[in-house]
């Protein structure tokens, strides 16, 4: 219904008494709303509590909180430094300054209080570092926030982790796996039994190829464990266990336990020692398909990671069916995507059809992929993409992320050359000649199809042999 704002004040102010109160006051307060805590909150007489419970500041801080669900932000950083409060928040991997009212300054102490009783830490605690959570709704959308505070030389620095239930989705098909890596990561992970690890760096998504793998299997006829550290996601129809190590309930321990409750499926967080290991190469040997992460650059460097922790070659040889190094690459921003033609000397070595650059590694036959890859560069006759800058991206030019893969599928000339302990350089050469595409090459067959710049692989693969 339509009706002119003088007529709704008058109603306002005759129905509801307000007297003083304006309609615009109204709507602040329905804005205040747009983050509904899910529990309820604690607080005592003091000063700092009082201050902390002030309107203006539990505005701020609500404010805070709805700005970075809404630009996407995976964390939210507010530091104390010399000259006052900085807030930034991480967007699609990157931190980002945000602009602040210098008179911020002033409530700096009061957020930080503010934060405290929200995430249920002892606001009179200032020397020793706190965790905690804050549950929250914003606009409807549940987000979970994790909260870690941390005593600095100029006050207390807050990181706030915002899982953002709502805007999850576990969808294999929506990891940006190209059809030829969708297809056999597919296979792979259909199998009923062995090992199948995801690495690559903190960050680079792993844990959402994971779930979204098990998502992909998860039937009624498939019984689904998880151990995680920390229990990020609760997923309907998987049993999930979170680590406790004060008790001794760590991956390994947890591990052992499982089997009991008769898996098919298990996933574990990572891999980082020997038992968990031996654990999981176990109850792949005994018929369980095991999922889990390994920190290792690319791929064929997994092999050597394990048998590194203590584990014998020859069990890591047969158990491990393939191992998926990743990436998170910024995706351009579709609003203000353009054609441009690179300056050649900016366009890596690596790169398909760069003048003077073929030079596929000695013994190979150049793998499918690239043969694609080369038309493809053709194909565009030098042109690739890049976001110009608009609102929508606050001027970056990018919006969003997707992965970058590099899918090593073992095979028997692997294995024998694992139980031998050859360097991963030696596997990675022997996968090349099976055709994996590296992380690289994935990422310039992105750069070829318009999802990504040259920039953003070369940001992300720095430091991998190409
Ligand atoms: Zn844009």
């Amino acid at each position: 219904m339509l009706a002119p704002l003088r007529e709704i004040t008058r109603l306002i102010k005759q129905n509801f008494g307000v007297g003083g109160d304006t309609v615009a006051d109204l709507a602040e307060q329905a804005k205040n709303e747009d983050v509904e805590l899910l529990e309820a909150l604690e607080t005592d007489d003091s000063e700092m509590a009082k201050a902390a419970q002030e309107a203006s500041v539990v505005k701020l801080v609500n404010q805070i909180l709805v700005e970075a669900a809404n630009e996407r932000a995976s964390d939210i950083h507010i530091e104390t430094e010399e000259q006052g409060i900085r807030i930034r928040y991480r967007i699609d991997g990157l931190l980002q300054n945000q602009n602040l009212p210098p008179e911020i300054n002033r409530f700096a102490l009061a957020i930080v209080s503010r934060l405290k009783i929200m995430a249920r830490l002892n606001i009179a605690e200032k020397r020793l570092p706190q965790d905690g959570r804050i549950k929250m709704k914003v606009q409807g959308r549940e987000i979970d926030v994790r909260v870690s505070i941390i005593p600095m030389i100029h006050g207390e620095g807050i990181v706030m982790r915002l899982l953002d239930k709502g805007r999850m989705s576990f969808n294999l098909k929506n990891c940006g796996m190209l059809p030829d890596i969708y297809g056999t990561f597919k296979q792979v992970i259909d199998r009923p039994h062995g090992i199948v690890l995801v690495t690559g760096p903190t960050g680079s998504g792993k844990s959402t190829t994971l779930y979204s793998a098990l998502n992909e299997i998860k039937d009624e006829v498939t019984k689904i464990i998880t151990v995680e550290d920390p229990v990020e996601y609760n997923q309907a129809g998987i049993s999930q266990i979170q680590t406790h190590a004060k008790i001794g309930l760590t991956f390994g321990h947890a591990l052992r336990s499982i089997l009991r409750h008769d898996p098919d499926v298990i996933l574990v967080g990572e891999i980082r020692d020997k038992e968990t290991a031996e654990m999981a190469i176990q109850a792949s040997l005994t018929g369980h398909m095991v999922f889990s992460t390994l920190h290792t650059n690319d791929a064929p460097s997994a092999f050597t990671r394990m048998i590194d922790m203590g584990v014998e070659p020859f069990l890591v040889s047969s158990t491990v069916e393939g191992v998926m190094a990743q990436r998170l690459v910024r995706t351009i921003c579709p609003d203000c995507k353009a054609e441009y033609v690179p300056d050649p000397d900016a366009v890596p070595l690596d790169f398909p059809g760069r003048t003077g650059s073929v030079k596929p590694a000695p013994d190979i036959a150049i793998q499918q992929g690239v043969v694609e890859m080369m038309g493809a560069a053709a194909a565009n006759d030098g042109k690739l993409w890049k976001g110009m800058g608009c609102r929508a991206c606050r001027q970056g030019g990018y919006r969003g992320r997707t992965g970058i893969h590099e899918l090593l599928i073992n095979n028997e000339v692997m294995k024998d050359l694992v139980v031998q302990r050859v360097n991963a350089g030696v596997v990675r050469l022997e996968a090349l000649k099976a055709g994996m595409i590296t992380l690289r090459q994935d990422g310039w067959r992105k750069v070829l199809n318009g999802t990504t710049t040259i920039d953003e692989v070369t940001r992300t693969t720095a430091g991998d042999i190409n």
